[in-house]
């Protein structure tokens, strides 16, 4: 049976309550007194100060499903069918209570027995060195040697900075050949999307101190992630994360304002889940009181909403539509996540006033970049000065790597060092002159008019504090 986004994020939660976990909802995507992230990336971020000891948790059993931002995989967005900026992680974690065999024994039970995948097409991963997991991959749950792969550290040693980590057994599924990269070798691992990787499960042992020492934890854990989204692609046997039913609505919703099929141009395509992965994002983080700036997480959030918003115009779409694609984040999501609705005006407004902003320099910007190029082009020059980098930044808002994204389509890139010389040197002028406003084409007083009450529980401000901790 083909279970919907929402209904398999209730399954997992309810087998893990079966199994003696208590049942915690998501975390902010604001990290909480943890200055070495930005947003929260994996469901066991929030839960780092009971791995290490430092508070203890309600249970020695929890299970949630949190929401995660990985910046890092922006490149990835709309070209694999597997990472999004924003998606959902389902996890099951115990603190000094069971350790592999559960996880992996559960794990099984969960893909095979609850859901109902066909165990022919799982594969398990583990550790190079990490026996006691192979064996209870092939003692315990009965696969055969020959479909258990050992990895390295890159695929199979799970950290992030300082904090927990330890070796994983990830869990792909081989969504069959025509997913396949065609490679000879193409087999689990590969990087392609037929062997779609589910499930982590991380075996946490040490404890990174930051600089590279890893201690042996006194109580060992379990850390597991499994994307939702991910989850869903192969319960539904659909293409990709945007082909999910949660997701698929606001594509859709985005080639109803664009007047766009979808899967009739690849590039347009690529447009539309660019879209559709970024307005989920910018919603959720504005649901977590992120706001639109220069740094730190506002700043993820203004390339995000800016990125999206060209995207839009390569549609064609030329009038404000963030908020109004907005709305069908709210009503998928809503149910798992009554914060959006809750901060439902809110999410609007922002987004409103920075696509407002954005707009009214975008098409001026793009016309100063076309010039731009037609110049190198007659010089003959495949990389753009710093100097108009950083003017496209600051006169008509572009973030340095929209101005790349761009760029890059065309075989050009952009001098960095040289944006960075030109942002240091007017940093320079502005603290002589003390002169802040208009930066990215927004005054910087623009976000103050908007009234935080208009949510029923605003826990923005506090967290607007530490943005320059990147
Ligand atoms: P990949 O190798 O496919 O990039 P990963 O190994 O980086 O995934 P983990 O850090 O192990 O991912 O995260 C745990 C799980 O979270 C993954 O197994 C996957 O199901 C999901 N996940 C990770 N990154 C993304 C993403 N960008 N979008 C959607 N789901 C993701
Ligand atoms: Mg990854
Ligand atoms: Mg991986
Ligand atoms: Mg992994």
């Amino acid at each position: 049976k083909a279970y919907g986004v929402n209904e398999l994020r209730k399954m997992f939660l309810d087998f893990f309550e079966s199994k003696g976990h208590l049942v915690m909802k998501s975390f902010s995507l604001v990290p909480k007194n943890d200055k070495s992230l930005l947003l929260i990336n994996a469901g066991m971020a929030p839960l780092k100060p009971y791995f290490t000891g430092q508070e203890v948790p309600p249970k020695t059993r929890v299970a949630t499903c949190q929401k995660c931002i990985r910046t890092g995989d922006i490149e990835n967005v709309g070209k694999t069918a597997r990472h999004g900026t924003f998606f959902e992680m389902l996890g099951n974690f115990s603190f000094g209570d069971y350790f592999k065999t559960e996880a992996i024994r559960w794990s099984w039970e969960f893909l095979t027995e609850v859901v109902g995948l066909d165990p022919d097409r799982l594969y398990p991963s583990v550790y190079l060195d990490d026996d006691e997991a192979f064996e209870i991959w092939e003692k315990e749950i009965g696969i055969a040697p020959e479909r258990i792969f050992r990895f390295g550290k890159e695929d199979n040693f799970w950290e992030h900075g300082a904090g927990p980590c330890g070796p994983c057994s990830e869990i792909y599924y081989d969504r069959g050949e025509k997913y396949g990269c065609g490679s000879p070798d193409c087999t689990v691992g590969c990087e392609c999307d037929r062997y779609m990787e589910v499930w982590n499960n991380v075996f946490t042992q040490f404890e990174n101190d930051g600089n590279g020492n890893y201690e042996e934890l006194e109580n060992k854990n379990i850390d597991t992630g499994m994307g939702l989204e991910r989850l869903a692609v192969v319960v539904q046997e659909v293409d990709s994360i945007f082909d999910v039913d949660t997701i698929k609505a606001i594509r859709d919703k985005i080639c109803e304002l664009a007047g766009a099929t979808y899967g009739a141009d690849e590039k347009n395509d690529i447009s539309i889940r660019v879209i559709t992965d970024h307005i989920r994002s910018a919603s959720f983080m504005i649901s977590d009181g992120v706001m639109p700036s220069n740094e730190g997480r506002g700043y993820v959030l203004r390339r995000l909403i800016r990125r999206a918003a060209r995207h839009g115009r390569m549609l064609g779409l030329k009038d404000l539509f963030l908020a109004g694609l907005s709305k069908t984040v709210i009503a998928e999501s809503k149910d798992g996540y009554p914060e959006l609705k809750e901060k439902e005006e809110f999410i609007y407004k922002v987004l409103t006033k920075e696509e407002e902003q954005f707009n009214r320099t975008i098409d001026q910007g793009l016309q100063i970049l076309a010039e731009m190029e037609e110049d190198m082009e007659k010089k003959g020059k495949k990389q753009l000065e710093g100097k108009d980098a950083f003017k496209l930044y600051d006169t008509y808002g572009f973030p340095l790597d929209l101005t790349k994204e761009i760029l890059e389509e065309k075989g050009v890139s952009v001098d960095e060092d040289g944006f960075q010389e030109a942002m240091e040197q007017q940093r320079k002028q502005a603290r002589a002159a003390r002169e802040t406003t208009n930066y990215m084409g927004a005054s910087a007083t623009v976000y103050e008019q908007l009234d935080p009450s208009m949510t029923s529980e605003f826990v923005g401000y506090d967290t607007l504090t530490c943005e320059s901790e990147i």
